[in-house]
């Protein structure tokens, strides 16, 4: 409920990677699965899923925003995730992706509010999107993101002042992170995932937090194979990321 995702393009590949964070009893409800068509990380105790890339090269991750009411006959934030495996089964193109995940949302009353990128090798796109709100920018360098609002900024009013606090400054940890680091592929991300500062709301992994990190994927996507680097169901500094290669039916 914490999460923190981003895209990062690189000369011929992607990177795309989300660390999940929730309550401690959500630890083992992540599934990594792949078939023809696409990988992604799905909960076990309800549809949608939290990360994924298909095999036309779209990618898709989802953190949620501030703003956490379900008004009366919305659906709550899950809903997200939901749209965003169907958008992965169905989008071919990355405007495509986009328009169909807009035009579901429109079409379905879902509470709370999120941050989702959607993405391809090139671009990125950002989609704020609470209730009747929706905003979106297009990124062609990188995009990092934690719970707050960027675009629909008045919004993160709705926030508790102390996560809203979090939010920015584990966002501006991991952006000084990124800085310093030569990330080129997708494992090399995983220090960065992993990563514990003295102060702990700097944290990229919050194991010992209430809403901790249960979970961590990478997606490094080109052309010709997606590598996925994930620990699900641990925190990330918890164990070693298992690495597979996905090569998707032509
Ligand atoms: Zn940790």
């Amino acid at each position: 409920m914490e999460c923190m995702v981003g895209w990062i393009r690189k000369k011929k590949n992607f990177l795309l990677f989300k660390n999940r964070d929730s309550k401690r009893e959500h630890l083992k409800t992540n599934v990594f699965v792949k078939d023809d068509t696409m990988a992604c990380v799905i909960y076990t105790n309800r549809k949608g899923c939290w990360a994924g890339v298909n095999k036309y090269g779209i990618g898709f991750v989802s953190a949620k925003g501030p703003y956490r009411i379900i008004p009366k006959n919305h659906s709550s934030w899950k809903r997200f995730n939901e749209i965003g495996e169907t958008v992965l089964k169905q989008a071919n193109t990355l405007i495509e992706a986009k328009e169909l995940f807009l035009k579901i949302y429109k079409n379905h009353k879902i509470g709370e509010s999120a941050n989702v990128l959607l993405c391809d090798k090139n671009r990125a796109y950002l989609l704020e999107l609470c209730l009747d709100k929706i905003d979106t920018k297009l990124y062609s360098d990188h995009v990092f993101k934690t719970n707050h609002f960027e675009l629909l900024d008045s919004l993160n009013s709705a926030f508790k002042e102390a996560q809203l606090e979090t939010s920015k400054v584990r966002l501006k940890k991991f952006e000084e992170l990124f800085e310093k680091s030569d990330i080129e592929q997708g494992k090399d991300l995983i220090s960065l995932l992993t990563h514990h500062s003295e102060r702990k709301n700097e944290n990229i992994c919050r194991h010992e937090s209430i809403i901790m990190t249960v979970g961590s994927v990478v997606f490094d996507s080109s052309d010709r194979k997606t590598c996925a680097y994930y620990n699900i169901n641990k925190s990330p500094c918890g164990g070693i990321f298992k690495k597979e290669i996905i090569s998707f039916a032509t």
